[in-house]
């Protein structure tokens, strides 16, 4: 290129109308072949630290580079780097996928570009917002009482309940904080010891201290132990501190297990303490009928948490957020400077949370559910369910394998079990290894937890492109590494 040759377009100029045709074909062409040959690549990138920083340039380039460059280096150089989350054989974590329309929703929200802080400044964005959550609320059973709003993550919406919940106490912290007051009791948040990090990460945010945050011992299945609860809000007020919220999990993250959540809003509601659950992932399977019973009580809830990215198709991220007392997380948080006043009676988004500038997430949540219909939703998570139950009877019938929690949706929490003469530390050792072994062969990626102080491996269904070869192909690659990590070790002696 001349540099001194004057630029042909004005200088502030985007990309062509031409060009962006042009290779957003080629990019879309470039998804539907990395969507569709996805399965040919390892799960897990074998890749080290550092290795890709140091694959590409340490500045920004000077002057623009083509197109085509920049796409072939994301097939090169990035695509490879990558934990592929939309692999079939991704089973880590909560496994998750991003569908076609959700990706579709995303690109258009994009090119919209909306900032959806007011109402003004995006109608159609906080509109699609309002229904895109009441159809959510309804396929999932709760009553027109919620109001919802989206976040990006559960662990911000869960920061936005507690932030509620601490105003609800109305004892002026928005106006006096809680620094240095002697009329301030200690505040208490209550949760199970299987829940999520984000609660007590949320009490530190929030000013509580780390220590108004109260795990709660669970039974022998993961569940909040309501008569532990309890005794624990009656010992806390009998020292001088106050009770300011309780949360619930239904489908903790571990194990999926499902606090007692009707017993604990009982609790909550004789004592008026607030009650936020966390559905974070497991919520979007209330709209199986089947599986309705197992949330029975939440609607009595003061808030809930569920994430459409985490098992709903949606492409991360986006947090359904619903509330029932929508006027104190506003007043916990509205603060309107002279230059958003509007006029119009609506409801804006900014009045909601810490953040001002929102984007358009709602478009990719409605084109999701209109695409698949609520039939359709149904029974892709049917299907998971049905795969990990599967999976599960074969734990069940093989000698060497034992489940280690209840399955509800489709998590499988397991672990191999051989007739050898381990101790709990060799057993934990081993199924390390076999984690390893299995996560190394890039043909599956599988995660682990810790429960009851063991060492344990983790199942978890929510590809929409995971079949049952996939999972069949996991079980082959557990009893190989099961095979080759006991071979040496001592048999039990008769
Ligand atoms: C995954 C998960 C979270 C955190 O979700 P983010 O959206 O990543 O913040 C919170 N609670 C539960 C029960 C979860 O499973």
């Amino acid at each position: 290129m001349d540099e001194n040759a004057p630029l042909k377009e004005r200088v502030s100029a985007d990309m062509s109308a031409e060009d962006f045709r042009r290779f957003g074909y080629q990019l879309i062409d470039w998804i539907a072949d990395y969507l569709e040959k996805i399965d040919e690549r390892p799960v897990l990138p074998s890749i080290r630290p550092g290795e890709l920083r140091a694959q590409l340039p340490q500045m920004a380039p000077e002057r623009g580079e083509p197109m085509e460059r920049i796409i072939a280096d994301i097939d090169r150089s990035i695509a490879p780097a990558l934990t592929h989350w939309n692999h079939p054989a991704f089973f880590a974590y909560f496994a998750t996928s991003a569908s076609a329309p959700g990706i579709f929703g995303e690109l258009l929200s994009a090119a919209f570009n909306v900032n959806a802080m007011l109402w003004r400044t995006a109608p159609a964005a906080v509109e699609l917002e309002e229904v895109a959550l009441d159809w959510l609320r309804e396929m999932i059973g709760l009553p027109p009482e919620f109001e919802g709003i989206i976040y990006d993550t559960a662990s911000i919406s869960t920061l936005h309940a507690l932030a509620a919940a601490r105003e609800s106490l109305n004892l002026r912290i928005r106006e006096e904080g809680m620094a240095g007051r002697a009329d301030l009791p200690p505040l208490r948040v209550y949760a199970s010891e299987q829940a999520h990090s984000s609660v007590e990460k949320a009490v530190i945010a929030l000013g509580l201290g780390q220590r108004a945050f109260r795990p709660i011992r669970t039974d022998e299945q993961f569940r909040l132990d309501v008569s532990a609860l309890r005794r624990a809000i009656e010992d806390d007020v009998a020292a001088g501190a106050l009770p300011c919220a309780v949360v619930a999990t239904l489908g903790t993250t571990s194990t999926t297990s499902l606090d007692p959540v009707a017993e604990i809003a009982d609790v909550c509601h004789e004592r008026s303490i607030w009650l936020h659950v966390d559905a974070a992932y497991a919520g979007v399977a209330a709209m199986l009928p089947e599986k309705r019973e197992l949330f029975r009580g939440w609607e009595r809830a003061d808030s809930i948490v569920t994430n459409p990215h985490k098992w709903l198709f949606t492409p991360l991220d986006l947090s359904a957020f619903y509330c029932r007392r929508m006027e104190t997380l506003r007043r916990a948080f509205s603060l309107v400077p002279e230059y958003l006043r509007t006029d119009e009676r609506v409801r804006n988004p900014m009045d909601y949370g810490i953040q001002l500038g929102r984007r358009f997430r709602a478009l990719k949540l409605w084109m999701i559910m209109r695409y698949f219909g609520r039939a359709g939703l149904q029974a892709r998570l049917r299907e998971h369910c049905r795969l990990a139950r599967d999976f599960a009877a074969w734990i069940e019938r093989e000698a060497e394998w034992e489940l280690v929690a209840p399955v509800q949706f489709s998590v499988v929490c397991f672990r191999a079990r051989p007739d050898r003469a381990l101790s709990g530390e060799e057993l934990d050792a081993l199924n390390e290894r076999i984690l390893n072994h299995v996560n190394s062969t890039g043909q599956a990626f599988l995660s682990h937890t810790r429960l009851n102080g063991r060492f344990t491996l983790r199942l978890a269904i929510g590809n929409m492109r995971t079949g049952e070869e996939h999972v069949a192909r996991v079980r082959e690659l557990l009893s190989q590494a099961l095979k080759e990590n006991v071979k040496d070790l001592p048999r039990i002696s008769p």
